[in-house]
């Protein structure tokens, strides 16, 4: 981004007449500076030779001699130049009727050395072209007319315009984005300075031919010539487009002139009602803290609404006319300078990518990549998988899933389409078989993926429980057959001791020996399991607490 005020000049048109006193200061390394010496009124009968002294500040000031050349090199060319780089520019030539204006900007007709600055710039920037072969140029030019708050294409051809009422009419639109459109004005490209000049004649001619002395079009109109600059490289989708508007105003003349006396150098009223908008666009973009910028109250300040405060850079060249008569226009004009060039503007690199040209880029590419693959697999391959082809993975993809060798392959080929369409196709096969084993398909909403989550952690939990039990249970079973052998024993031993016994005394007496066997009395194995599964779980607990 560029942030740069609004670059002011001076240029006073060359006069025989008796002029006022004015000197003109270059030198200064600020700038420069124009001065006006206007004698004071000498309505009170006795001469006063005191003199008012006023003095303003330009870059530059271009007196007298100063021939168009040198002009165009000081103003015009950095303008171009930064037109050329992407950069939107404006150079505007204000000041009063007959004070150089359209000399300035357009030139004068009779020697090839007074083109103004419009035919230096084309001849330059297509000169410029050719000099840069890296990059693609193209230019359009438009030439719009505003007279009365209408606009008019100078540079419509099918017309013979008497009048300039004749000429197709401009209208301003504001799109949602509060961006202006011309509708009606017409683009003319121009490959090269010849098509360009022969726009510029054709916007002249019809300029002056629709100028009757009842319009006084042209002093009271504007006309702005536009150079639509588009620059690419070749191959690149990326573009900048920049605008050159070149500007003759309509005359800065007032409307009470007071001559040299009385009120003299106050503000009079503008003849032309656009160029008070245009003040008070200017007037607003000079004072800090203003929000509100009345861009909209005039055709002149939307079409230049860019140029002033905005993204573009721009260039006010006040011209002047130092014989007496128009010292108070002439310091007028340098006053409107003078707030201008307080106004500050900030130029932004217009570059944007075409979409066009990118869609065409990849489809490029993809046209380069498609035949690589062709090479690379030896196969055509264009859009989409035909139906034979669905079919034919299809039953691959059965196939491959019904075999019950975990290392079958699903080979596709190097294809990525078929790949694709597998893995889409076994996507929506689980998705299926999901909807199927779920309770839930009977229209109801499918569980959520955490309510799946708790399920599938319950049901693993009952599995390992069930387990549990099957184990314990075995090891019961051991355990209930080991005590089962033990009663069996013990009973032995007890048949065995009753026998010896029953030879020394009689069994009745002897029954009581039963208390020292607890473990006989506890009846059935079943109710003996009950007490010693307790006592086999804890045991297998121990154990398997020894075991981790
Ligand atoms: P404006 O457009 O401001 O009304 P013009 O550019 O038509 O004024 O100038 C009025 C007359 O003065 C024209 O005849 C023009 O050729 C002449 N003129 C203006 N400036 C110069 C100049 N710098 N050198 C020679 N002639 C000039
Ligand atoms: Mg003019």
């Amino acid at each position: 981004m560029v942030k740069q005020t609004i670059q002011i000049y001076g240029r006073i048109k060359p006069t025989k007449k008796n002029t006022t006193v004015y000197s003109v200061d270059n030198e200064e390394q600020t700038g420069a500076f124009l001065e006006f010496l206007v004698p004071r009124d000498l309505a009170d009968g006795f001469v006063n030779n005191k003199r008012e002294c006023y003095k303003f500040r330009f870059l530059k000031v271009f007196d007298q001699a100063v021939e168009q050349e040198e002009v165009f090199e000081n103003i015009a060319k950095p303008v171009a130049d930064s037109v050329l780089a992407g950069y939107n520019g404006t150079i505007f030539a204000y000041g009063q009727t007959g004070s150089g204006k359209t000399f300035t900007i357009t030139g004068g007709a009779e020697h090839y050395s007074d083109r103004g600055i419009i035919p230096r710039t084309l001849s330059y920037l297509y000169e410029r072209f050719s000099q840069d072969s890296s990059m693609v140029y193209t230019t359009h030019i438009s030439y719009l007319e505003i007279y009365n708050e209408m606009g008019y294409d100078l540079l419509d051809s099918r017309h013979e315009a008497s009048r300039l009422e004749d000429l197709p009419k401009v209208l301003i639109m504001e799109d949602p984005d509060q961006n202006i459109h011309l509708r009606n004005l017409s683009l003319q490209q121009s490959a090269n300075e010849e098509e360009a000049l022969n726009l510029l004649f054709l916007g002249d001619t019809n300029r002056m031919i629709a100028e009757t002395p009842m319009n006084q079009a042209s002093t009271r109109s504007h006309c702005i010539f536009t150079m639509h600059l588009c620059r690419r490289e070749p191959g690149s989708a990326t573009l900048r487009r920049s605008k050159l508007h070149l500007v003759d105003l309509a005359g800065s003349d007032r409307v009470s002139k007071t001559g040299l006396s009385g009120q003299l150098l106050t503000e009079a009223k503008y003849i032309n009602l656009s160029l008070h908008y245009l003040e008070q666009v200017i007037i607003a973009l000079s004072e800090k803290n203003r929000s509100h910028i009345p861009y909209r109250n005039s055709m002149l300040t939307s079409v230049l609404r860019d140029s002033l405060g905005g993204n573009c850079m721009t260039t006010m060249i006040a011209t002047m006319a130092v014989d007496r008569r128009n010292l108070d226009e002439s310091i007028s004009t340098c006053r409107f300078a003078q707030r201008v060039a307080l106004i500050k503007n900030e130029a932004i690199l217009n570059e944007e990518l075409d979409p066009a040209l990118l869609i065409a880029r990849l489809k490029r590419e993809i046209q380069s990549l498609k035949e690589e693959l062709a090479m690379l697999t030896g196969e055509q391959r264009d859009g989409q998988l035909t139906v034979e082809e669905i079919q034919r993975l299809e039953e691959l993809v059965k196939a491959f899933l019904d075999d019950p060798d975990p290392d079958v392959m699903l080979s596709l080929g190097p294809d990525m389409r078929k790949i694709q369409f597998c893995f889409s196709l076994l996507k929506m096969m689980i998705m299926d078989k999901q909807r199927g084993g779920n309770p839930n398909a009977d229209g109801k909403a499918s569980p959520t993926a955490a309510e799946r989550e708790d399920s599938q952690q319950s049901a693993a939990e009952v599995t390992k429980l069930k387990e549990m039990m099957t184990h314990r249970d075995n090891e019961i079973s051991i355990l209930v057959k080991m005590l089962k052998k033990e009663k069996k024993r013990a009973q032995d031993a007890v048949a065995q001791i009753a026998n010896t016994v029953n030879g020394q005394r009689t069994a009745s007496q002897d029954a009581s020996g039963l208390s020292t066997m607890p473990l006989l009395r506890e009846g059935s194995p079943d109710s003996i399991s009950t007490g010693h599964r307790g006592r086999a779980i804890k045991h297998m607990k121990r154990v398997k607490a020894l075991s981790r």
